[in-house]
């Protein structure tokens, strides 16, 4: 008579050949069947490895990303400073901010020609990198403003412009 054993995962009664030997388990065998087991390995297998894991999970190489940003943030104001703490230029005369947290800090174009850095696409990172390899340059285009200082700079701007107008027609 052959020995028969019930595969747990199929349920159904086989010959004790049909499972793959594990000295570990009851009688010597695998809980599941040769056949339960070959359909387990192929799911298996399909699953993506560690490493295919790692590469799909932008959520971190873009946190990385993030991070290198904000250093070189960092670094772009430590050259427009000189030296100086980094802050708003205008914290005191216009009592604009009492922080120096350089999220509300900006680089702020000097003579007003940032439109047309813009239109050249000086996305941030390249901003920073032209700063950092340019400093002399940077430091006699560019200051450091909150981002108030830098919307009550251009309110400015447009306040004088319409007084220019304005005296011309009178
Ligand atoms: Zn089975
Ligand atoms: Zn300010």
């Amino acid at each position: 008579m052959k020995v028969m054993k019930r595969c747990s995962k199929c349920g159904k009664n086989k010959p004790l050949n049909d499972f793959w030997q594990a000295r570990s388990k009851s009688h010597g065998r695998d809980w599941r069947c040769k056949e339960c087991k070959r359909e387990y390995m192929r799911e298996y297998n399909k699953r993506p490895t560690s490493r295919e894991l790692r590469r799909k999970q932008k959520p971190r190489k873009s946190e990385r990303e993030r991070i290198y940003l904000k250093k070189l943030r960092k670094k772009a104001f430590e050259v427009i400073a000189n030296g100086q703490p980094i802050k708003c230029l205008r914290q005191k005369e216009w009592k604009c901010c009492s922080y120096s947290d350089f999220d509300f800090l900006t680089f702020d174009h000097i003579y007003n020609d940032g439109a047309e850095d813009r239109k050249k696409s000086l996305v941030a990172q390249k901003l920073y990198g032209w700063i950092i390899k340019n400093p002399q340059e940077a430091r006699k285009k560019l200051q450091i403003l909150c981002r108030n200082a830098q919307a009550k700079k251009e309110l400015e701007r447009i306040r004088r412009a319409q007084l220019f107008d304005y005296s011309l027609r009178t």
